[in-house]
């Protein structure tokens, strides 16, 4: 009888399932996407995914109605630049908000005498599987220095899951990954192989960081892998959420609101939150404009002001800290 009552419920508007598609589940993106689902009290789901660039597309194309991304890759899918070219300007993309930092880090093997970006030349590399985030940052990167694929010895396109193995069985001499800190398979390459990070400097980062607007120099504190690992200097981008105009407003209003009334609980989710403040993230590292659900929450919140949809100066007085 129970069941039977249960089952004849309506559904109610807005409780459909709300998918959210990340990255590698071995990534931050996954644990973001997972810690959003632990917080809604709706069905939701973390969709492992290829990464920012095959999100933006699948967000665009109404596969999917919210996605993690990269904010230089959400720039690059409002304008229609890059990997975005050949599809043009994406009119329909909205931004929810951003997340934590994900600096631009290289792992090597300690072997391979690998001391900076420069030394990766005519070396066995794992540039990261299409559709990611790391390869399309790897590729600006690589645009910045004057370097085709041909600058490397062997190019690889392993998922950022597989990259570790790869690396500790000698088949690369380095990997790339663009990711939030401490990550599982950064972590799994220093434990079983003894892998090193180094940094990505030179005036060509700087050149890169200085015309984009996307882009900032980042730092990987010291030790946060291995004792004597020292401050790894490099440049980074922000994570970002994202969806369609066409997405719910309601599942958006929903997510959004489930983030920051938790926002304590979210932020237990990963270290790299620690440092987040949600006054930055509705600024940081967004090129669309705001999705209707989220400017819904932000202004029942002040923290909008309306009209321009600038966020409003009073929220850095008053938001968490
Ligand atoms: N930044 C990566 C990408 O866009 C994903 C990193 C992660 O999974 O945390 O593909």
């Amino acid at each position: 009888m129970l069941v039977v009552l249960a089952l004849s419920l309506p559904v109610q508007a807005g409780e459909d399932q709300i998918v959210i598609a990340t990255a590698s589940a071995t990534g931050v993106y996954h644990i973001t996407g997972q810690a959003f689902c632990r917080l809604i009290d709706v069905p939701c789901h973390a969709r492992p995914s290829e990464g920012s660039v095959a999100n933006l597309h699948n967000v665009r194309n109404g596969d999917v109605p919210i996605a993690l991304a990269q904010s230089d890759q959400q720039y690059y899918a409002v304008e229609g630049q890059e990997g975005f070219a050949d599809v043009g300007p994406d009119d329909s993309l909205r931004a929810l908000f951003s997340v934590h930092s994900e600096p631009f880090t290289l792992v090597v093997r300690r072997e391979a005498g690998i001391l900076g970006f420069d030394d990766l030349e005519q070396r066995a590399v794992n540039i990261g599987n299409p559709g990611s985030g790391q390869r399309a940052t790897m590729l600006q990167l690589m645009a910045a220095r004057g370097w085709t694929l041909d600058n490397f010895a062997l190019v690889n396109e392993l998922p950022a899951d597989q990259q570790s193995l790869e690396l500790c069985h000698g088949n690369i001499d380095a990997m790339v990954y663009t990711v939030g800190h401490p990550d599982l398979s950064i972590r799994q390459a220093v434990d079983l192989c003894n892998a090193a990070l180094v940094g990505v400097e030179g005036d060509f980062v700087e050149a890169l960081v200085d015309e984009a607007p996307y882009y900032s120099l980042a730092e990987i504190p010291a030790g946060l892998y291995y004792d004597d690992q020292p401050e790894v200097q490099t440049f980074g981008v922000r994570a970002t959420v994202v969806a369609s105009e066409a997405t719910d407003a309601d599942q958006v209003y929903t997510l959004v609101a489930a983030v920051f009334d938790n926002f304590e609980r979210f932020t237990d989710f990963h270290p790299a939150y620690s440092v987040l403040k949600p006054e930055r993230m509705l600024k940081d590292g967004l090129s669309a404009p705001l999705h209707e659900g989220a400017l819904r929450y932000y202004r029942e919140q002040g923290w909008i002001e309306d009209a321009n949809h600038e966020a409003n100066d009073a929220i850095e007085e008053t938001a968490t800290d």
